[in-house]
């Protein structure tokens, strides 16, 4: 397995429309690959989510999990999730704002008005149909991820950038009063 190289602002495969991929692709020895490699670099960078479009790769394809994170004590835990092909179905009307941060934006964090439930449907690394629903910061990560694959980052999504804040900033003056992510 390999660590890949984090795409940032700016490279124009960010603000690409991701690919779908077949059956057949993902059941291909390349993209279990690239998978594997996409969970790797997850983690290395102690990220929470990480989309194709992120490791300069434009397919549909985003992984998540959250663990035992130094730097995101408060999280609710998500077991390892594969998403290829996500679809939001359905969308709560309610929104919630919370911090979020991004691997391809580093050193900064801003607040994010996000749905505050959804149901995915998408396929699974071996192909099959997989519909989840998810609230909270479930939630909030699937729709960060999602936005990738659709060219987007969390930045296209502030109701205004007022809280845009680099991290030592936002240690000093906003850690306290919201949780916060990277994905
Ligand atoms: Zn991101």
């Amino acid at each position: 397995m390999a660590i890949l190289k984090v795409a940032r602002l700016g490279h124009p495969v960010i603000r690409q429309t991701a690919v779908p991929l077949t059956v057949s692709e993902i059941q291909s020895p390349e993209i279990q690959l690239l998978l594997d490699n996409m969970i790797e670099t997850m983690r290395e960078y102690e990220g929470v989510g990480l989309a194709a479009p992120q490791i300069h790769v434009s397919k549909q394809i985003a992984v998540i999990e959250v663990n035992e994170n130094p730097r995101y004590p408060n999280m609710p835990k998500v077991p390892l999730v594969i998403l290829i092909n996500p679809r939001i179905s359905s969308r709560s009307k309610k929104l919630v704002e919370d911090w979020e941060g991004c691997l391809s934006i580093p050193d900064m964090r801003g607040v994010v008005p996000r749905n505050d439930s959804l149901v995915c449907e998408a396929l699974d690394r071996t192909g099959k149909p997989l519909k989840l629903e998810a609230d909270g910061f479930f939630a909030r990560v699937i729709q960060h991820e999602w936005d990738h694959l659709q060219g987007n980052v969390y930045l296209d999504r502030m109701t205004h950038l007022k809280t845009l804040s680099h991290l030592s900033e936002f240690a000093r003056y906003w850690a306290n009063s919201h949780d916060h992510d990277e994905s």
